[in-house]
């Protein structure tokens, strides 16, 4: 009901591809090898030469499949518990409880909306065998207080990054430092490969079990199917996946990674506009986030006095979607049902309120939207 009455004028997210994607998709269907080749092969590469430092990326089918090999790949299974924010999409627990082991809800820092490390280090116990900090709204949070952790406790730290594409962290592109970072490509995300997804690691050991897990867990088919081969005769020696990805996705994602420039542009002005324009509304509260090294993904703001709800409707009435990231996952049933109280995550739940924010939003309409929030707080 909320909001849905007038006609959708600003979308909060959509996709934005043009003639340069279909006519790459074009090529590749015209080449007739719709598999996984030499565009995932180049796909791979130019990301890698993208984030720098010596890294293999393993391109997968979507972020889900990133994070559920990259979690196998570390040794995460039934028994263990990996801790995470609960504020994430419902793919990182996903990922988690695919594998066997129990997500471990943590609580957020209600002003920043990150990993309470406290919270996360107070969850800590002989089962536990990896830590996933989300990068929510494309901000790293406390990443170096949750690896001096991770070393202190013998866990494995797995980067769930699919906001946080092409973003700066500490003057390094994200995925470039650390253990593992896992991205996704999603219609949505800073880039799109349709669907797609993909591990960044500097552990050669890792990449390679990486590779196997993605195809059935057949050894080394990488290999051969990047020369356009096949493997018929082969070993396979643990549970692996059908998560590869295609070259009709690459080819979406090759031209994306030429354009990201331009849709990080569009979307850090965005974002410094909304700061702008609603840094002094009342009861409005804007995360404490850099853009420009940060290129947001998502724009989430929290509005107070339990206004966010009336606010998301007026706004609606208006032709401005509007967007809630994220029902905190502890309080869906299959990991809890809220038995467990997180008060940061409950209380910005009830607050956090996304606006539109993607590269064809235009400055007019941004102005707009943060027009009509302040006319909101300042009336209402
Ligand atoms: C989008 C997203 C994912 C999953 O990526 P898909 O490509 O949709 O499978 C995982 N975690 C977060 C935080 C996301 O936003």
């Amino acid at each position: 009901m909320l909001g849905a009455k007038a006609e959708v004028r600003v979308r909060v997210s959509r996709s934005v591809v043009g003639d340069a994607e279909i006519d790459a998709v074009t090529a590749v269907l015209k080449r007739g090898f719709l598999g996984m080749g030499s565009e995932v092969r180049a796909f791979e590469e130019e990301l890698a030469q993208f984030i720098g430092s010596e890294r293999t990326v393993v391109c997968v089918s979507n972020g889900t499949a990133a994070l559920h090999a990259a979690l196998q790949a570390s040794g995460v299974g039934p028994g263990d518990e990996v801790l995470l924010p609960t504020l994430t999409y419902i793919a990182s627990f996903q990922a988690v409880s695919g594998t066997g082991a129990t997500p471990v809800a943590c609580d957020v820092n209600p002003h920043t909306c990150w990993m309470d490390v406290d919270d996360a280090a107070g969850r800590i116990t002989p089962r536990t065998k990896a830590i996933m900090p989300v990068h929510y709204a494309s901000g790293c949070g406390e990443l170096e207080r949750i690896y001096a952790l991770a070393q202190e406790h013998g866990l494995r730290v797995i980067e769930d990054a699919a906001h946080a594409f092409g973003c700066r962290w500490q003057g390094q592109i994200v995925g470039s430092q650390g253990e593992m970072a896992c991205f996704s490509f999603d219609g949505i995300k800073n880039i799109t490969s349709g669907e797609g997804g993909a591990v960044v690691t500097g552990d050669p050991e890792i990449a390679s079990r990486l590779q196997d897990i993605r195809l059935l867990g057949v050894q080394r088919d990488t290999e051969q199917r990047f020369q356009g081969r096949r493997s018929w005769e082969f070993d396979v020696t643990e549970q692996g996946w059908r998560y590869h990805m295609s070259d009709i996705m690459a080819a979406i994602g090759r031209v994306q990674l030429r354009r990201f420039p331009e849709f990080a542009d569009a979307r850090v002005q965005l974002a410094q506009r909304y700061q702008q324009g609603l840094g002094h509304c009342p009861g409005i509260q804007l995360l404490d986030i850099d853009y420009g090294p940060v290129v947001p993904h998502i724009f989430p703001i929290l509005v107070q006095d339990g206004k966010r709800d009336r606010l998301r409707e007026a706004l609606g009435e208006r032709g401005i979607e509007t967007g809630i990231h994220y029902k905190p996952n502890h309080l869906l049933s299959k990991y809890g049902g809220g038995t467990v109280r997180l008060p940061g995550a409950e209380k910005v739940y009830q607050e956090l309120l996304t606006l539109p924010l993607h590269p064809l939003v235009t400055r007019e309409q941004g102005d707009e939207i943060c027009r009509q929030v302040m006319q909101y707080m300042e009336t209402e």
